[in-house]
């Protein structure tokens, strides 16, 4: 089983390709969406999936890019549908960097990787270098791990945002995009109210990125956010309470 590639950006060898919907993938596993950036001759797989779902990613990647000239992992957190393939990607590149929030560095290792493998990331974020093209690690931490990163590319006016945005859509949507946000946002806000810890590290995230030109916003779970949605989205975020359990 091969998920589906689609190029959601491209100008020359500047590339995002999402890695999506696999419709064999048993239902007991979360959906994830995968995303590859490439500049230059280099490639960095955004938040690259669990073990489980590796064979379906990379024969998808694949067709794409080398996966032996990937040159980076960004993982946003350290969830297992996030990272725990690790090991399996560093056996087509051992030399690739894998980075991380800081407080992850030294437990996302349980996953595989040397202590050349993990570059720690600040709390305050850092530029990524990609072949030249700058890539921004953007705090959003607490959104929903206690270490939680995003990945800004301004040139192509795109942010990863991990699960911030993520939607559990029913069998059968299987849109790339947002297509009616008012539909679509049902099956988010569940998700969000749960797994977003903070109400102060929402509202600070929301006036971050809000400063921030963006064209797509891309979740790890669900549709893609593109043009007015994404102020749309912020919007809606701002407004949310979350944190909240009944139990
Ligand atoms: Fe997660």
């Amino acid at each position: 089983n091969v998920k589906k590639t689609e190029t959601i950006f491209q100008d020359g060898n500047h590339k995002w390709v999402a890695i999506v919907r696999d419709p064999d993938k048993p239902n007991y596993l979360i959906d994830t969406n995968e995303y590859l950036v490439t500049h230059g001759g280099q490639g960095m797989l955004l938040d690259p999936g669990g073990a489980e779902v590796f064979p379906a990613v990379f024969s998808a990647l694949s067709s794409e890019f080398d996966p032996s000239a990937l040159s980076a992992i960004f993982a946003s957190h350290q969830d297992p549908d996030i990272c725990s393939s690790l090991a399996l990607w560093l056996e087509f590149n051992p030399k690739m960097r894998c980075y991380v929030s800081w407080l992850w560095g030294s437990f996302i290792p349980h996953f595989g990787g040397t202590a050349e493998t993990f570059v720690n990331l600040p709390d305050e974020g850092a530029d990524i270098a990609l072949d030249g093209l700058t890539l921004r690690a953007v705090p959003a931490h607490y959104l929903h791990s206690s270490g939680n990163f995003h990945l800004y590319d301004k040139v192509a006016k795109v942010l990863f945002s991990g699960d911030v945005g993520a939607a559990l859509l029913p069998p059968g949507e299987y849109g790339l995009f947002v297509e009616n946000f008012d539909k679509h946002i049902r099956h988010a806000e569940g998700f969000h109210r749960r797994w977003m810890g903070s109400n102060e590290a929402k509202r600070r995230w929301c006036e971050r990125v809000s400063q921030m030109e963006i064209d797509m916003l891309c979740p790890q779970h669900g549709a893609i956010y593109q043009g007015a949605d994404v102020q749309r989205f912020i919007n809606w975020f701002d407004e949310l309470q979350v944190g909240i359990v009944n139990g």
